[in-house]
């Protein structure tokens, strides 16, 4: 027997099962637009969008609608799942180093499969995995096909990549232009994660001024010693446009900025007021499922419904307001809903996190005018692999 749908295409959102997963499309689409809006000023800069946001074939289609054909993803998985669905992905960049053998064959099927629609590039931080890397390549016989890479540089995240400027960096370049004819040199990677967050708008310019100023030192010391560096990724939705304003970057990476959390709600604009460059329109749909007395709502959306990485959900009310106070594994607690919700009323949760929230489904319930309009998979979750 297979279990009843969460909903059909034309079920009324109130009758929608819960805990879902909610878009509502609209708003996805404003922002969208609003993207495309805020990088007019900008031609010099190629939006990337990253799919470990929304990690589905649904919305990449509805970006490249909106005029997008180069993306970027965290993992293999997320590549395998979402690129054979995307017609208009011409250009995949693999923001990650590809490492171990199984790890290599997969990255060699999916330039097989695809390297005559699609551009496939990933990072490397490491002169014997690019090695690695073009051995691969010379395996799998694909003629003249390459598989393009950028180095990625530390510039100030401390995970992965070379110091900017360094001899490493001269070293990756000189590796692949000259000892891996099978692979493509096309640059370099300088995303600075922990800015994105950086609540105050003059303190995260300077910040970012300091990134593009790595970057820039990098580029030169590539281009001092023979190598060329067409391609300077990086940016997120918190820092993109700074970045873009700096002149150093010419790729931006934003990824939240489809659906929007409670932490990026917390980012200021330059007036110091909080930032509305985007809006939510992603939210987990839950059912008061007790209201034990009158200040205590429970809802069935606990911690395998929403992440906690980056604080609580906050509640949008149908006739509360409110936040979480605690949270189990299962059911999570609104101490503070005094109004006139009842049991068996929804409510929407805003998640404090948009992407890991997203890796806890396996689809979205899409709508539109308070009425489901699709249930597409999420192919790109999972652990990571
Ligand atoms: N680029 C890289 C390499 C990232 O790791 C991330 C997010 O962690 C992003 C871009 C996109 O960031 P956001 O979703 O905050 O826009
Ligand atoms: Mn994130």
């Amino acid at each position: 027997m297979t279990a009843l749908a969460l909903a059909e295409v034309g079920t009324r959102l109130a009758l929608v099962d819960t805990p879902a997963l909610v878009v509502v499309q609209p708003k996805l689409d404003a922002n969208l637009q609003r993207m495309r809006t805020a990088l007019q000023q900008f031609p010099h800069i190629t939006l990337r969008p990253h799919l470990k946001a929304h990690k589905s074939s649904y919305f990449a289609n509805a970006q490249a609608a909106a005029g997008v054909s180069a993306w970027c993803c965290q993992k293999l998985q997320e590549a395998e799942g979402i690129l054979p669905k995307v017609p208009g992905m011409r250009d995949l960049l693999i923001t990650n180093e590809i490492v171990g053998k199984r790890k290599v064959e997969r990255l060699m099927s999916l330039v097989k499969e695809h390297h005559a629609r699609t551009k496939i590039t990933v990072l490397v931080d490491d002169v014997d995995n690019c090695r690695a890397l073009n051995a691969a390549m010379a395996n799998a016989s694909l003629d003249d096909a390459k598989l393009h890479v950028l180095a990625e540089v530390d510039v100030g995240q401390e995970r992965c990549g070379v110091a900017p400027g360094s001899e490493d960096l001269v070293a990756l370049a000189r590796v692949v232009t000259e000892e891996c004819p099978h692979l493509h040199w096309s640059g370099i990677q300088c995303y600075q994660g922990k800015l994105q967050h950086v609540r105050n708008y003059e303190e995260k310019r300077q910040l970012v001024n300091g990134v593009a100023a790595k970057a820039d030192a990098s580029r030169t010391v590539l281009e001092e010693n023979g190598f060329p560096c067409p391609i300077i990724s990086g940016g997120g939705t918190g820092t993109f446009v700074l970045e873009a304003q700096a002149g150093v970057h010419n790729e931006c990476q934003p990824g939240s900025y489809v659906f929007m959390d409670v932490d990026y709600s917390k980012n200021l604009d330059q007036s110091g007021q909080l930032t509305t460059d985007f809006e939510h329109s992603l939210f987990v749909h839950t059912t008061i499922m007790s209201k034990p007395t009158a200040t205590r709502l429970v809802v069935d959306a606990g911690m395998k419904a929403v992440s906690l990485d980056s604080g609580p959900p906050i509640v949008v009310a149908l006739h509360d307001d409110g936040s979480f106070t605690s949270c189990a594994e299962e059911v999570a607690w609104d101490a503070r809903g005094r109004g006139k919700s009842v049991v068996g009323d929804t409510l929407q949760l805003i998640p404090g996190h948009c992407d890991p929230t997203v890796n806890l489904y396996d689809q979205y319930v899409v709508i539109a005018d308070g009425v489901v309009t699709a249930l597409p998979p999420i192919e790109g979750r999972g652990p990571g692999v």
